[in-house]
């Protein structure tokens, strides 16, 4: 019986769940549904496809499949919020290094069978082993960068740029000649393909290393974004339709995230992957007095907050490292019983991932109702009362209007605009963009000096009892 028919229905159903699966993940209170059916679409590709094809070892897949769910399981339950960016690397990199050796298993096998090798499958295998082997070392430079395994500055050296471009040049010249359409002095086939794919691999590389380790984010999310095309031009390598639907949804994606995350920086993507970023700090001049600021206790703080009308949390990466986010709802609270209006602003590149500050408040229990982006809050800074930042800099920092800065244009919370402004941070130290900060010397800004949770904690005491 020819059951291909209901194997294709079955492909036409997981990818229509791995859609409906990515709009869930839109918002926060349908992102865990979302998550949930993309899996469940997984799961029915995975079993679809085995099902479909000879199955040469099915203790191996079954191994495979335990001690990989292992891993994803106790990883997703240890691995911490805020170092969630190393996480998606390090599967960003297996899942580009899965595409190039999928690649790599069908050049094999099409040259031990003598044949020719058919245009479109010389061209899906050179670009799955070359976007997969990219991304597979481009992901664990950049897993490196941000887990302090190697320094987080731009490695550079003299005509850097001009070997990348050489480099690009010679592997796309030994892609060609892959399909064997022109010998490449006298070199088999499997030499060529082995010199291709250290050159891919060796490009990884060479495309990470000069990028700041404070930019890594951003790549994370493109190399997220090859990920899914090696995985699509796998998918055309061994003919799977489902492959080529996820890889092709997981490259837009995270392509689009790359664009909206740059956008909300006001950075071309260009300039993340060439440029550098980031100032002198001043605050040493600060801290020797030069720039006086208004320093607050926590009993000033809620004496401030719990006689106002109307206060705006603005929370940022502090926040997170902190992991101050269930002591800061407490407070809320306190001050929502006392009849205080309380609303939450979140900056779209708050913290080091897109919807960081959105899963902190929600891991918190805040309510999503009193969660506001940028465009929605922007105008009530205002009318409000007292606005409490909360381990956020950049995002709240006025210079973005100052042409010459090195963050001109980044749109920002115009938190400046409230009447009173709390800053709660350690020090005068800057944020990510490396810049002073002058928000903080502002006659409306109060500084309370201290680590989040600890502040926030001495807040919730000292509200209670004002
Ligand atoms: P910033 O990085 O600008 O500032 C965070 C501040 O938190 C620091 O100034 C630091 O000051 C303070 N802080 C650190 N630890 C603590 C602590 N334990 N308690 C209290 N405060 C603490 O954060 P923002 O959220 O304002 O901005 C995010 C930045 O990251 C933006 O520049 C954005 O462009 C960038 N970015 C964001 C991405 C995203 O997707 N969200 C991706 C890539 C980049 P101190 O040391 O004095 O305490």
């Amino acid at each position: 019986m020819d059951l291909s028919f209901l194997f294709d229905l079955t492909y036409l159903v997981s990818a229509t769940l791995f859609v409906v699966g990515l709009k869930r993940l839109q918002s926060p209170a349908t992102a865990r549904q979302g998550n949930a059916l993309a899996a469940l679409a997984m799961l029915i590709a995975i079993v679809a496809t085995l099902v479909e094809n000879d199955v040469l070892s099915w203790t191996g897949i079954l191994i495979g499949m335990a001690v990989g769910s292992l891993i994803g399981g106790l990883a997703a339950r240890m691995v911490k919020m805020t170092d969630m960016p190393q996480m998606v690397g390090i599967f960003n990199a297996f899942g580009g290094g899965a595409s190039a050796l999928v690649a790599a298993a069908e050049f094999v096998r099409i040259q031990q069978m003598g044949a020719p090798m058919a245009t479109g499958t010389s061209l899906s295998i050179g670009l799955g082993s070359l976007i997969g082997a990219v991304t597979f070392t481009g992901s664990f430079v950049a897993f490196g960068k941000l887990q302090g395994l190697i320094g987080g500055n731009p490695i550079t050296f003299p005509l850097q740029k001009t070997f990348n471009a050489l480099l690009f040049l010679a592997a796309l010249a030994l892609g060609a000649g892959l399909s064997g359409a022109f010998a490449l002095g006298g070199l088999t086939p499997l030499t060529v393909f082995t010199v291709f794919i250290g050159i891919s691999l060796l490009l990884g590389v060479l495309l990470v290393i000069p990028i700041g380790g404070a930019d890594m984010p951003v790549v994370i999310s493109l190399l997220n974004s090859y990920s899914g095309l090696a995985a699509a031009a796998a998918g055309f390598v061994v003919g799977n339709m489902v492959l080529i639907i996820s890889g092709a949804l997981v490259g837009a994606a995270g392509l689009i995230l790359t664009i909206a995350m740059c956008k909300a920086m006001n950075r071309s993507l260009a300039n993340v992957a060439f440029g550098t970023f980031g100032g002198e700090s001043t605050t040493a001049q600060v801290a020797s007095g030069e720039k006086p600021v208004r320093s607050i206790d926590a009993e000033q703080a809620a004496m401030v907050l719990a006689y106002a009308q109307s206060v705006v949390v603005v929370p940022g990466y502090g926040l997170a490292v902190a992991q101050a986010q269930h002591e800061l709802r407490k407070v809320m609270e306190q001050l929502e019983e006392r009849g205080v209006d309380v609303k939450y602003a979140i900056h779209p590149v708050a913290g080091r991932m897109p919807g960081h500050m959105n899963v902190l408040l929600a891991e918190a229990d805040v309510p999503y109702d009193k969660l506001f982006d940028l465009d929605e809050i922007n105008d009530d800074f205002q009318r409000t009362d007292v606005v409490l930042v909360v381990g956020a800099n950049d995002v709240v920092n006025p210079e973005s209007r100052n042409p010459q800065s090195v963050i001109a244009g980044m749109p920002i919370l115009d938190v400046d605009r409230a009447k009173n402004c709390i800053v709660m941070k350690r020090s005068l130290s800057p944020g990510f963009a490396g810049i002073d900060n002058p928000l903080f010397y502002l006659d409306g800004t109060m500084m309370f000096f201290g680590d989040a949770k600890v502040s926030m904690s001495d807040l919730a005491r000292e509200v209670r009892e004002a």
